[in-house]
């Protein structure tokens, strides 16, 4: 089988697993041991990969805290910042702003909410997947304090206008989250230049190992405040305490390293690779539709709605090629994509729907054979 699910992961970059390796067997010590070499050579290693970290998105090392993934940072963004502000001002409202083609761990967080007694607004998108500025302006309240919004969406690839979006926040004294999970690595960002108050991302999707990631946290113009995560021994300045992941920072920042010095020339072969792919599905599937945005999009994600073809049919074909339906049977229950529901397809169209995504090691062959693979598939 080709793989084509580098949304949902991605494989380790050897150079970041020979990098990763030293970490588990002669330098496995703790990084808050301060008192011998093996202490040491760990917390040297921590303060690397939080240095290379901080320079693929453009911020200070300290506003680096690592987390266990994009799922743990999104949720602590909204949590640790309601509790901070609740702290603060225990009687006031609050009014938070995110759209309604999040990931999941930004959707649950958010609806989640009602519980604490805030409002939450789910902005629909436009039919391209993007966030409308106007209509985020139309949403503001009195007591709005906080807007979070993905930056490149997992399913379609639509990049959504952060720049513009942070800058809407800021004027309005609104803190801003942007999920990056799917941005960090693959296009230039400078959050400290863009006002980017909270952003989450993760090493697995930048061919760095599972489990770790980072909530980026600004330190200053404002200073952002949130609760910690974790109480206990104070590591990550007292804000998600527990021995960190040593290992696990050593690949992230090295993956960070290895995205930053690629960054240009990587997506440049991925656009090829990927407009590729459309034209030849174009030509050997007639009325494939793609979803998403056809321009402002990510370089590697083409998310395509096949002509009266339901994937579950396809599945024989499909396994051949490691894809992401748009819809699944979770626990045995039909689940729709709510990303695609949400730009206006219709069930029938999300049954018929497949994420197609590239990275590191696709071919230009294994294109080929994706689209003969699922031509054969369509055809039976
Ligand atoms: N946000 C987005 C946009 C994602 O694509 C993912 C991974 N599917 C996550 C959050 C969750 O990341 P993690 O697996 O690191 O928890």
């Amino acid at each position: 089988p080709i793989y084509f699910d580098y949304n949902a992961t991605t494989p380790v970059d050897p150079e970041v697993f020979a990098a990763m390796e030293p970490y588990f067997k002669q330098h496995f010590g703790n990084p808050a041991s301060a008192g011998h070499t093996w202490g040491w050579a760990a917390e040297a290693a921590v303060v690397k990969g939080r240095e290379q970290v901080a320079q693929l998105i453009g911020a200070k090392s300290q506003e680096v805290i690592f987390t266990s993934g994009a799922t743990e940072s999104n949720n602590w963004a909204i949590f640790g910042l309601l509790s901070k502000l609740r702290e603060n001002n225990p009687q006031e409202p609050v009014h938070f702003i995110t759209s309604n083609v999040e990931h999941s761990s930004i959707m649950k967080g958010m609806a989640a909410l009602t519980r604490w007694n805030v409002d939450v607004t789910f902005l629909p998108v436009d039919h391209n997947g993007q966030v409308q500025v106007e209509q985020v302006k139309k949403a503001l309240r009195p007591h709005t304090r906080m807007m979070s919004f993905i930056w490149v969406n997992n399913e379609i690839g639509t990049i959504n206008p952060i720049a513009e979006l942070a800058a809407l926040a800021k004027e309005n004294k609104i803190y801003f989250h942007t999920d990056a999970t799917q941005a960090a690595g693959k296009i230039p960002m400078n959050v400290t230049d863009m006002g980017i108050d909270l952003m989450s991302f993760s090493a697995h999707k930048i061919y760095g190992p599972k489990g770790v990631g980072a909530l980026y946290i600004r330190g200053k113009d404002p200073k952002v405040q949130l609760d910690p995560l974790i109480y206990g021994g104070g590591q990550e300045r007292g804000l998600r305490s527990g021995t960190v992941n040593v290992p696990g920072v050593v690949g992230f920042g090295k993956a960070a390293e290895l995205c930053k010095k690629n960054q240009a020339q990587e997506s440049a072969k991925l656009r090829e690779l990927s407009q590729t792919l459309w034209k030849e599905l174009q030509a050997a599937i007639p009325g494939v539709k793609l979803n998403g945005h056809p321009t402002e999009r990510a370089a590697n994600n083409l998310n395509i709605t096949l002509p009266g073809a339901k994937t579950e049919k396809l599945m024989s074909h499909l396994q051949k090629l490691g894809v992401s339906t748009g819809s699944a049977c979770g626990t045995g229950a039909m689940v729709i994509s709510h990303v695609l529901t949400g730009i206006g397809l219709s069930p029938e169209e999300v049954q018929c729907s497949l994420r197609l995504s590239l990275g590191r090691w696709t071919t230009r062959e294994e294109i080929s054979r994706a689209v003969d693979i699922l031509k054969e598939g369509i055809s039976k």
